[in-house]
């Protein structure tokens, strides 16, 4: 198998058993995407004197075995993280001229462990969207099929590893994030529980749903990769305090006995029967190594698309509050006076579907509305997560496709948002429970693929691992790769 689609276990053991060097490694990557990246668009920038730089340093620790398995390891880095001394734009001409002064949490235990940050990767702008199609920096092209989109917001994440740019992305979720694009670029990704990865330096979207996971060709790496993002940060309010996983301790348990639930709410008519074939093969392979389907309801589950697009975008409208021109980001030039340079910095640093944003949030949650719109979310978000909560007292995990559809053609539903909202349809319910959710490939569907999702509950992410990794150890989905690469 070719270099860039090796998992990071392979690549842990060239570098140990000398097969090529760091440097080697990063530069070869750094070859692919400065002659491929203009076709997909999958980094805003690439970094390369910094990722060399990296390298020289992890092939000094990889000599005197000061290693840890990510030593070495190239990984492109979201350009939602705040990077010091490199440009963080969050795909938005707002952050333009933003050099982070500092770096997320995030990235700091990457350095820690010796991963190599190959560059910032394309994304929605603000992660406010499905599709990468509202980035500031254009859209990405789907490595499986150039004229479609590679979901989003994480985009360029999934389009940096479906194309072989980087063998690990870091991604977020919002609302769908990295499973939804892991879904249509044939990855793995995970949204962890609430509060396990630092939000310090991951520029906010909806601060109570944004959580940062790992995107990868397989669990197993997506599990070494939550390890070293995992951790009690005091610089994020809403960090947890809990003992160190090792989440990679339990990818070879057995599934025997463990219930599976489906939701007749997600099984339904109105599900397109030729995702849900794979998704019922998918069950069945469950059932094969042992563990047991059980039919379950989420009586609430439908409410979650109108009540996240009330309550993410009135934590975006204050969130996004802070690009007012004065500080740091955009400004517009030669402004009359401190409204008008208000007034034309926002209008002229965000984009279309931020400013619908800002414009419903600030509705939803206005003195007038917020009893009949973001308090009534409100309680219904803990309907939702109560139905949950119900359902994990008669099963383990809940499977469930990723996303009701496969890669839509770029351009097609920009003119039809509540459209593109309904691609969170399965995700969303997780994100306002605050639960884990895993996206795996699940098959394809007229050569484009199709992804199901694990949830489960509170700080299940070591059996979400298990699970799939033990369905990657029975089928070969996952290994599949874009021809034209
Ligand atoms: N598609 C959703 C939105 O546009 C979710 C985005 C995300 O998870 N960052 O809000």
């Amino acid at each position: 198998m070719s270099l860039h689609f090796k998992t990071v276990i392979q690549l842990a053991a060239g570098l140990a058993n000398k097969e090529f060097s760091s440097v080697e490694l990063t530069q070869h990557f750094l070859d692919r995407i400065a002659t491929l990246d203009t076709q997909y668009n999958s980094f805003i920038t690439v970094t390369p004197e910094l990722a060399l730089a990296q390298a020289k340093i992890a092939d000094q620790r990889i000599a005197k075995g000061d290693t840890t398995v990510l030593t070495g390891i190239p990984i492109a880095q979201k350009d939602i993280f705040c990077t010091k001394d490199v440009k963080t734009t969050c795909g938005s001409k707002m952050l333009d001229n933003f050099i982070a002064p500092y770096n997320a949490t995030v990235i700091e235990k990457f350095n820690a462990a010796g991963a190599i940050m190959l560059g910032k990767t394309n994304m929605d702008e603000f992660a406010m969207g499905s599709s990468n199609q509202t980035s500031y920096y254009g859209p990405v092209r789907n490595p499986w099929d150039p004229e479609r989109v590679p979901g989003g917001s994480s985009g360029g994440a999934v389009a940096a590893l479906a194309a072989g740019f980087a063998p690990l992305s870091t991604g977020t979720d919002t609302g769908g994030s990295i499973r939804q694009p892991a879904a249509y670029c044939n990855l793995t990704g995970l949204k962890p529980t609430y509060g396990v990865v630092s939000r310090f330096g991951m520029i906010a979207f909806a601060s109570s749903l944004d959580q940062a996971g790992p995107l990868a060709r397989t669990a197993e790496d997506c599990a070494i990769m939550l390890n070293c993002m995992a951790g009690f940060d005091e610089r994020d309010s809403t960090s947890l305090e809990m003992p160190q996983t090792d989440y990679t301790a339990h990818l070879n348990d057995s599934l025997h006995g463990i219930k599976i639930g489906l939701p007749k709410e997600f099984f339904g008519n109105d599900a397109d029967p030729a995702i849900m074939d794979l998704i019922h093969a998918v069950a069945k392979q469950y059932e094969k190594l042992g563990a047991e389907l059980v039919e379950i309801s989420l009586p609430n589950i439908g409410l979650s698309i109108p009540t996240y697009y009330v309550i993410a975008p009135a934590e975006a409208s204050s969130n996004l509050a802070r690009y007012d021109g004065v500080r740091y980001g955009y400004r517009c030039s030669n402004p009359k006076d401190l409204e008008d340079m208000y007034k034309r910095t926002r209008g002229e640093g965000f984009g279309a579907e931020v400013k619908r944003r800002i414009m419903i949030g600030t509705y939803v949650s206005s003195a007038t509305h917020y009893d009949a719109f973001y308090l009534k979310a409100q309680k219904v978000r803990q309907l939702i997560s109560q139905d949950y909560q119900v359902a994990f007292k008669q099963v383990d995990v809940i499977l469930s496709p990723t996303v009701p559809n496969t890669a839509f053609k770029i351009g097609e539903l920009m003119d039809d948002p509540i459209k593109m909202y309904l691609s969170d349809l399965y995700t969303a319910g997780t994100n306002l429970a605050g639960l884990p959710g895993l996206s795996a490939p699940a098959g394809f569907l007229k050569d484009l693929p199709v992804g199901f999702q694990l949830i489960g509950n509170y700080f299940s992410e070591a059996k979400l691992f298990n699970m799939a990794h033990q369905y990657q150890q029975h089928t070969t989905w996952h290994t599949q790769t874009p021809e034209a690469l």
